[in-house]
């Protein structure tokens, strides 16, 4: 059986492989290791092999593994849907949020980020297919979004982030990884603070860093498969 450190490797590999296939400048894609339902353990052994960023869903269960993870110096990625009562312990506690998709919750998470940390860095999450059941904002509304938070003192936008909808076709997909990399680039325009562009997961990353990706969420591929013990609603 491959081990975890084995897995990192091979993704990383995969990554590196991918730029050089693609023409994307070599590192310009970094791995988020979403480690979401994975226990502390699992996160400390990638940690000794070199990987410091981890993507989390769910609030309380990353309040847990922070804690047990101070000794690590790890970089902590919240991607789970925010609502307004969560918003202290994410601006406490993590160094990223990916899925901010309204103003008042960006006021929230400038508001109450503690003054003595770095400005914490923002995506806005783009619902890029337009489907009912996704959080984000529609993709007219990015740029409007972004000049409100800029004006944010303690926040930092970074770019923006997209779940394409879910669909086993090729040619879809790569639609929506374009449009969502069209938008980056506007953004990155405007605003020079913006260089990440989040999107592609375990079993689309490939297509995503050919279409543009900075930064790739992967879990299964890496961690295994997740028992199904939480709503994860917001993913597919
Ligand atoms: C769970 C999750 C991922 C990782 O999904 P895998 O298919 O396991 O790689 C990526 N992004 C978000 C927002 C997630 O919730």
């Amino acid at each position: 059986m491959q081990t975890l450190k084995n897995r990192l490797i091979n993704i990383e590999d995969l990554i590196r492989n991918t730029e050089q296939q693609f023409n994307r400048p070599r590192q310009s894609v970094s791995l988020l290791a979403v480690s979401k339902t994975w226990p502390a353990s699992m996160l400390r052994q990638l940690a000794e092999a070199g990987h410091q960023r981890f993507g989390e869903n769910y609030l309380q269960e990353a309040l847990t593994k922070i804690k047990q993870c101070t000794d690590l110096n790890l970089e902590w990625h919240f991607i789970g849907p925010i609502q307004s009562n969560k918003t202290r312990d994410i601006a406490q506690y993590f160094d990223w949020v990916h899925t901010v998709d309204r103003l008042k919750i960006a006021q929230r998470l400038s508001n109450q980020r503690p003054d003595d940390l770095a400005p914490l860095n923002v995506c806005i999450q783009v619902n890029i297919d337009n489907e009912a059941t996704k959080s984000g904002i529609a993709a007219n509304e990015l740029i409007p979004l972004a000049a409100e938070i800029t004006q944010l003192p303690h926040l930092l936008l970074r770019g923006l982030m997209i779940i394409p909808a879910k669909t086993d076709n090729v040619e879809q997909q790569q639609a929506s990884f374009h449009k969502a990399r069209l938008l980056f680039e506007q953004l990155s325009t405007l605003y020079p603070s913006v260089d990440t562009l989040s999107m592609g997961m375990s079993d689309d990353m490939t297509l995503a860093i050919a279409e543009g990706s900075t930064m790739v969420r992967v879990g299964s591929a890496l961690f295994g498969q997740r028992a199904t013990t939480h709503n994860e609603g917001n993913v597919n």
